[in-house]
């Protein structure tokens, strides 16, 4: 009897235990509107009767405005749809979306340079017309379509836009937010993507069904997001309005644009309703948070930027780096293998000048190589090093991403060349050896690098890129080549200290 009661008190205690690890883990809903539909008027007033819905439920949601639609609410003189959607967080959605060339298709055979000043050249505009448009700076971006390309993320950033938002295949982590070229992202969120249709019918109760999924799934991992988008024509039109004008690569002249069919006015109404509806049942689940990009950049702050790293990380890290090279994540931070890359060098460059480890390191971001590695034609390759000679092929890696900002393609010592990840590999042995020592060696051996990253970045095929507005069988392998490479600074996002036991 004795026994058995104390086994009930147990798992009485992990029950409690187990609920309260429930109740505090708070599901974040990131809900999004891809606002670009520059043809058919009644889109207009489709967003400004969202917006203003959803300001009187008291949620905010992140409306990326496309930099044509923008100047077509500027001409129309809609100051109420702007002033209705400045109550939400800003986006940007590309300056004319679906007009060929797409951006995907402009940069299929860009490489990382020249793809990020055609990137910023055609699209920087746009951003610049719905910064003056609605007052503020874009706060995430999104591509139209599956045109995603690595090339934008250094481009937004120069534009002023902080995260990226959207949902595609080409890139991610496990259905949850990540670190990608610097930038926080909401993207490749498959089963925590959820989505009510706008159908009538039976698409209310599916659509809180399938949200009720990813949010129990969530609450039971210890909180985390989901991801919700429309197209606020979706709610007014009967087909798409680039589908009707640019499919399959066609770029009819302006005069010649079609507007799409519309809706019965009967679907629209019930469209509103039932969304009503819909959003009215996730903000009464316990713990759920409606946030917008701007909210999702504080909640996912990467720790990695503002810590200071110590001997026994950098230690982990070249312990680590020796094995595989790829993303580590820790007690509320995470790292790329950029930033191991990136810390590693400066910490040995510091201790080829100082004889002594640095007591702690500050983390300089690094985008990956832009071009993938081929080894150097003639001669052989050394098993091992002088120490002098590795010192100053650090150095020069150290000079060389102070400069660029980027991981170079190939490291040379002398008249050979090492790839990135055999160069960190080595690196991380020569950093062990010498944080356990306490002094250089004599020789640095040569080490082969497994760098496994990029097996979070798709494959290129055609069904990759499936978006009826690219040209029939368009895929983009350089384009994929590429976000391979910048897989060295893919790491997931982590919920911040504050915002992981913020919940009600
Ligand atoms: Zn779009």
């Amino acid at each position: 009897m004795t026994r058995c009661l104390a086994s009930f008190a147990i798992a009485l205690a992990i029950a409690t235990h187990l609920l309260a690890q429930t109740a505090a883990a708070p599901v974040y809903v990131t809900l999004w509107f891809d606002t670009e539909d520059y043809i058919l008027p009644q889109d207009d007033d489709a967003a400004k009767r969202l917006a203003e819905m959803l300001t009187r439920l008291g949620v905010r949601a992140t409306f990326k405005v496309v930099g044509e639609k923008a100047r077509v609410l500027e001409a129309r003189r809609r100051t109420d749809v702007i002033a209705a959607l400045k109550h939400h967080d800003i986006g940007y959605h590309s300056n004319t979306h679906s007009q060929q060339p797409t951006i995907a298709v402009y940069l299929q055979n860009a490489g990382w340079e020249d793809g990020r000043a055609e990137f910023y050249r055609r699209e920087a505009q746009g951003a610049r017309d719905v910064q003056r448009i609605f007052g503020v700076t874009p706060a995430a971006y999104g591509q139209p379509g599956s045109a995603w390309a690595p090339q934008t993320y250094p481009a937004l950033h120069d534009m002023g836009i902080g995260m990226y938002l959207d949902e595609a295949d080409h890139v991610g982590i496990d259905d949850q937010p990540f670190y990608y070229d610097g930038m926080l992202n909401v993207f490749k969120m498959r089963s925590n993507l959820a989505r009510m249709e706008l159908t009538g019918g039976a698409s209310l109760d599916e659509g809180k069904a399938r949200f009720t999924k990813s949010y129990k799934a969530l609450r039971a991992n210890g909180g985390g997001t989901i991801s919700i988008y429309y197209h606020p024509n979706e709610w007014v039109h009967a087909e798409f309005w680039d589908a009707v004008n640019f499919s399959r690569g066609a770029n009819p002249p302006r005069d010649e644009w079609k507007r799409p069919r519309t809706r019965p006015s009967a679907e629209t109404e019930q469209a509103f309703q039932d969304f009503e509806q819909y959003v009215r049942f996730m903000k009464d689940q316990p713990g759920v948070r409606f946030v917008t990009a701007t909210d999702l950049m504080r909640i996912y702050a990467d720790a990695a930027t503002t810590r200071s790293f110590r001997r026994d990380d950098l230690l982990s890290f070249a312990r680590s780096a020796q094995q595989e090279i790829s993303f580590q994540r820790f007690d509320g931070y995470a790292v790329s293998a950029a930033d191991v890359f990136s810390l590693l060098t400066a910490a040995i460059t510091t201790f080829g000048d100082r004889h002594v480890w640095p007591a702690e390191l500050k983390l300089r971001p690094l985008y990956g190589p832009s071009h993938a590695f081929t080894s150097a034609t003639g001669g052989t390759s050394s098993s091992s090093y002088r120490w002098s000679a590795f010192l100053e092929a650090v150095r020069d890696v150290d000079a060389f991403c102070r400069s660029a900002g980027r991981i170079p393609d190939q490291v040379w010592l002398g008249s050979e060349s090492l790839s990135p990840a055999d160069y960190l590999a080595t690196l991380a042995a020569a950093a062990q050896d010498i944080i356990v020592t306490g002094k250089a060696p004599s020789d640095v051996a040569r080490k082969s690098g497994r760098f496994t990253a990029d097996r979070y970045v798709a494959d290129d095929s055609p069904a990759l890129w499936n978006w009826v507005i690219f040209p029939e069988g368009f895929h983009a392998p350089r384009i994929m080549e590429l976000a391979r490479l910048q897989a060295w600074t893919l790491k997931p996002a982590l919920l911040s200290a504050s915002s992981s036991r913020a919940a009600r």
